[in-house]
């Protein structure tokens, strides 16, 4: 593939752009190389600047369910933009987007819409505080909730004490109130709650973890850690970024059968554009500001273009109860071929899989949390993705990364991803 005009905006980007992305992961540094621009896309293809073709498996990292610019999504846009792009007072399809999603997720009655994923978690993470009245938080090592600041720590030296920032400009300050446990382990969890009785505010998690690779809980972990926050009066939030809409219509929760307290959503519910949100029960929601004590706010949330475009997402969703099956079972499709073609060629690997999340790790054990994922073969990783890109398969550029499938890829398309996938590794 020639990539001569990508290389040359991205040279252009850098300039004024720092590292010439938006978003740091978009920019190849795990994997080397220069990042592809891409001009459009269609159902389940991208098309680069260079007039280069690809299947995605990104999907603009998963709102995109249903494919790129998906119809019923593109004209609710357009028709909206039409009538004004931003009024900052209530609108009727705010509450048309909230009554749609409260009927389709379990355990919620009320939301809030944001602007990203981040905005979400840390908005649901300030709720719990007030809520509760306590600072502390726990997280789970490689689990992502967005860049606030919060959520940018790493396990201190006493991971049963605090933990500390993994980011020049998170402060010790903020990090000493961000507990971390380990993903799939309750006695982390379980130790730390001990060791701060009464100071822990919430445990927050991916209860399908996406962001180092694709890690599914174990069998009880979702249950122990309900189990945990009852005993330990803690409020449990799932972070269904990318997850909610995506795994079912009530995402985890209605996948696994556990509640949790507050939920936080983006991706899927935006349809593709700039959306988040976070939910849960009266109680708790009437906590936030104007009817409680806790502030949030943003000028642009529940932007009428945004709300528009996940209203005819979550409608579409909505009336196609089969979706979620038949995503499931193209992900099983392609993960059978590509575990196929992997043995064949030798090449150790570990593919883990839920629904329509899947990722490959070369990996000689089971990958069940961030340093089983940490330790996987990188090096095979960066000449895998390489490979997959100049035969045409787009896939995150990053072996952190989860692969999301949509509705939009044919099976001849998995068939054309396994046999570029063949082909890659037999030169391995
Ligand atoms: N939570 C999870 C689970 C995510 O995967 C992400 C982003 O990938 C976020 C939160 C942050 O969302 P955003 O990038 O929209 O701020």
């Amino acid at each position: 593939m020639i990539y001569k005009r990508s290389s040359e905006l991205f040279a252009a980007a850098k300039k004024v752009i720092p590292g010439g992305v938006n978003s740091p992961v978009r920019a190849f540094n795990a994997v080397g190389g220069e990042p592809v621009f891409i001009k459009e896309a269609k159902g389940a293809y991208l098309y680069d600047e260079d007039g280069n073709k690809y299947i995605d498996y990104i999907n603009s990292w998963g709102p995109l369910i249903l494919g790129h610019a998906f119809e019923p999504v593109v004209n609710a846009v357009v028709e909206k933009a039409k009538k004004g792009t931003s009024f900052g007072t209530p609108t009727e399809i705010e509450t048309a987007i909230a009554e749609l999603a409260v009927s389709m997720v379990p355990n919620i009655d009320k939301i809030r819409f944001v602007n990203s994923g981040t905005e979400a978690c840390m908005s649901a993470v300030r709720l719990a505080r007030g809520f509760k009245n306590r600072e502390k938080i726990i997280k789970f090592a490689g689990c992502y909730h967005g860049h606030s600041d919060s959520f940018l720590i790493q396990a201190g030296s006493g991971a049963v004490t605090f933990g500390t920032p993994n980011s020049p400009g998170v402060t010790e300050g903020t990090a000493k109130d961000t507990l971390l446990a380990d993903y799939n382990n309750l006695k982390s969890v379980e130790n730390l709650l001990k060791a701060n009785q009464g100071e822990i505010a919430c445990i927050i998690l991916e209860p399908i973890a996406g962001n180092m690779g694709c890690i599914p809980p174990k069998n009880g972990f979702l249950e122990g850690l309900r189990k945990l926050c009852d005993e330990y009066d803690v409020l449990l939030i799932f972070d269904e970024v990318m997850t909610g809409f995506r795994l079912a219509k009530g995402g985890a929760q209605e996948l696994t059968g556990v509640n949790a307290d507050i939920v936080c959503f983006g991706k899927v519910i935006g349809g593709g554009l700039p959306v988040g949100a976070f939910a849960a029960r009266h109680e708790i929601m009437d906590h936030l500001a104007p009817t409680g004590p806790v502030y949030q706010a943003g000028t642009l949330s529940g932007n009428p273009l945004a709300m528009a475009a996940g209203l005819a997402m979550l409608t579409e969703l909505d009336n196609r109860p089969g979706i979620f099956k038949s995503l499931k079972e193209k992900t099983e499709y392609l993960h059978k071929g590509i575990a196929g073609v992997l043995e064949k060629n030798g090449v150790t690997h570990t593919i883990n899989r839920i629904g329509s999340m899947i990722s490959v790790h070369f990996s000689e054990e089971p990958v069940v949390d961030f340093s089983t994922a940490a330790n996987a073969n990188n090096e095979t990783f960066k000449k895998f993705f390489h490979g997959l890109l100049e035969n045409g398969i787009y896939i995150a550029p990053s072996a952190f990364e989860t692969w999301f499938l949509t509705d939009a890829l044919t099976y001849k398309d998995l068939d054309a991803t396994i046999a570029a996938v063949d082909k890659v590794t037999k030169e391995f």
